[in-house]
């Protein structure tokens, strides 16, 4: 594995299967009120990172005082990187979704699943409801100082979803009406 590679991408590129997956497993978990973690892997190709599946970690859903929370345990966090071995796949993005609005909390800082510098950790609100192309979703990047938040435009920029909107079945035309 190429440690700098991510820092070094400046195009996530998401297919469209890897973004309904993601939104139905987000959906699933929010109809229970539970956040869901799904973690985006692939490929780093010179400043490129093709997402090649949303890998959905077991994981347990905590209801707590304050809030809701997911974690995901060290014996799945190993399978997780044995995974990532036998199929030539890096982390680059991990995707979580949250009861409201979408930013990275304290926890979201001190515990997260991708630790690589220039990993991507996108929020979704309110579990998940409008989707990983909706509305209010907060991207932040790893780097040097922790995770920063990008930009709306620098995230158009950085993420980019493909073949997101399937050419729709055109009805047959014979030129006879
Ligand atoms: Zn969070």
């Amino acid at each position: 594995m190429n440690v700098v590679a991510l820092e070094t991408v400046r195009t996530f590129l998401v297919p469209a299967k890897v973004a309904d997956t993601t939104d139905d497993a987000l959906s699933e978990a929010g109809r229970d009120g539970a956040e869901r973690f799904v973690l985006w892997t692939g490929n780093v190709q010179d400043d490129t990172f093709t997402v090649r599946t949303a890998y959905v970690p077991a994981q347990t859903a905590h209801r707590l005082s304050d809030g809701i929370c997911v974690t995901v345990d060290g014996d799945e966090l190993h399978r997780l990187n044995r995974w990532l071995y036998e199929n030539h796949q890096i982390l680059g993005v991990q995707v979580h979704s949250h009861p409201t609005y979408a930013y990275h909390s304290d926890t979201d800082d001190a515990y997260p699943i991708a630790t690589q510098r220039g990993a991507l950790s996108i929020v979704v609100p309110d579990f998940g409801a409008a989707g990983i192309r909706g509305r209010g979703v907060a991207t932040y990047r790893l780097g040097h100082t922790g995770w920063q938040r990008v930009g709306r435009w620098g995230t158009r920029r950085l993420v980019q979803h493909v073949g997101a909107h399937p050419e729709p079945i055109r009805e047959a035309t014979d030129g006879s009406r």
